[in-house]
């Protein structure tokens, strides 16, 4: 079960869940985000995986197959349980990989079907829970198993295209005009790392093939727990589940979620959608990872990755640094000056007057950095560094600062 935005970034949100009939069809019904609060279709989003269910009116949209749905045959893959399958347990790490194609949707093959109904709900449609049925002659659903990160990345067994695993966050970065906004879409990274690879890292040090943490990059931030996509992000630490993860390349220290992707908070007793149970002593054993560093800056660091500095401060790029105000409620960069009354700003998105306005910086400066001391380096720096690295008395003007201030200063970043 997933829930992700079109494709072609339309936004039509909905709810994804995987069917298995018990001739071993499967399908994938698309429930509208309109009908995810109704009693029918909330049950089954939020509890129904692994029981069974009588879907009535759902409208067949499409039949599809390996080439035109990749993404959908790869899940399926993933989750099928072959004869063979059914004698290994969830926690021996064993993989395997069906490679037989000819199968068909019958119910005697032991390999995954290779076509598929897509069925979307309707106004009519109902789901209804047969409570007694208990059905597993056949069952498609494989017990989750969770992989360490290091065995992903780093053991050539590992063959299987989806994976599963548990993980702790470190750092998330939302991407996209609209970020802020719960309503659009906007990629994002999540910076996650287990135990797996911190003791790769402790025992060996971090290096540039030992990161000590993965990337689990995505291009719809639907999937991700609605706590992750609010502003502001302040739950870092929080102990995720990330399933049906692709992996691309081996050892890239990027996992990518697609819209078959499920990333929830990893919990005790999980009660919405968003949670996922997971016994106490596993979420403590993350939970306990010590605070971590990202690798320090060096010569064979990557784009795009996060990396430790320590520095000083030793110029300011001047032609890019400005600030401004912004409205204290929403944001909104563009507020007017009203003259008279009481107030002197007015915001027209708010459409209030704005009573103590914010100052926001764009400040990139030039550091020297203790781990890489020969590189020139440009750090743009946040607004919660620039706040601590300015006199707070900047801080409700928008006549800028003395430059001198931040010189041979530390940013923490
Ligand atoms: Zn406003």
């Amino acid at each position: 079960m997933a829930k992700s935005a079109n494709e072609d970034g339309n936004e039509e949100i909905r709810w994804t869940l995987l069917v298995q009939d018990i001739h071993g069809m499967c399908a994938e019904i698309q429930v509208p985000q309109t009908f995810q609060d109704s009693f029918d279709w909330n049950s089954c989003i939020v509890k129904g995986e692994g029981k069974v269910y009588t879907f009535s009116h759902v409208k067949v949209i499409q039949r599809t197959n390996r080439l035109r749905s990749a993404g959908l045959f790869s899940l399926i893959q993933s989750l099928w349980c072959s004869h063979d399958d059914n004698t290994i347990t969830s926690d021996t790490g064993n993989s395997q990989i069906v490679t037989q194609e000819s199968g068909s949707q019958d119910s005697n093959s032991s390999s995954p079907p290779n076509f598929c109904y897509v069925l979307t709900v309707q106004e009519s449609s109902h789901a209804s829970l047969c409570q007694d049925v208990v059905f597993s002659e056949g069952l498609l659903l494989k017990p989750c198993a969770f992989r360490a990160l290091w065995d992903v990345l780093h053991n050539k067994d590992v063959k299987r295209e989806r994976i599963n695993t548990l993980c702790k966050l470190l750092y998330c970065r939302i991407i996209g005009p609209s970020a802020v906004d719960e309503l659009h879409n906007s990629s994002f990274e999540l910076f996650v790392t287990d135990s797996s690879l911190q003791n790769a890292t402790e025992s060996e040090g971090p290096s540039d093939e030992l990161l000590g943490y993965v990337k689990i990059i995505g291009k719809s931030n639907h999937v991700l727990p609605p706590d992750l996509r609010q502003v502001p992000r302040t739950n870092y630490a929080m102990t995720l589940t990330a399933k049906q993860l692709v992996v691309t390349v081996q050892a890239s220290h990027e996992l990518v979620a697609d819209s078959y992707s499920v990333i929830r908070k990893a919990v005790t007793q999980s009660t919405t959608f968003h949670e996922e149970s997971v016994q106490q002593d596993i979420l403590d054993s993350l939970t306990n990872i010590k605070p971590v560093c990202f690798p320090s800056l060096t010569r064979h660091s990557c784009l795009g990755y996060v990396y430790l500095i320590e520095a000083v401060v030793t110029g300011v790029v001047e032609e890019t640094a400005c600030c401004w105000l912004v409205c204290d409620t929403c944001g909104n960069p563009d507020i007017t000056v009203k003259h008279g009354a009481n107030s002197q700003f007015f915001c027209s998105s708010c459409n209030r007057a704005v009573e103590s306005p914010q100052t926001r910086t764009h400040l990139t400066v030039l550091v020297k950095v203790k781990s890489f001391p020969d590189a020139h380096v440009k750090v743009t720096l946040l607004q919660s560094t620039i706040d601590k690295l300015l006199p707070v008395s900047y801080q409700d003007s928008d006549q800028g600062y003395d430059i001198e201030a931040v010189l041979g200063k530390q940013p923490g970043v």
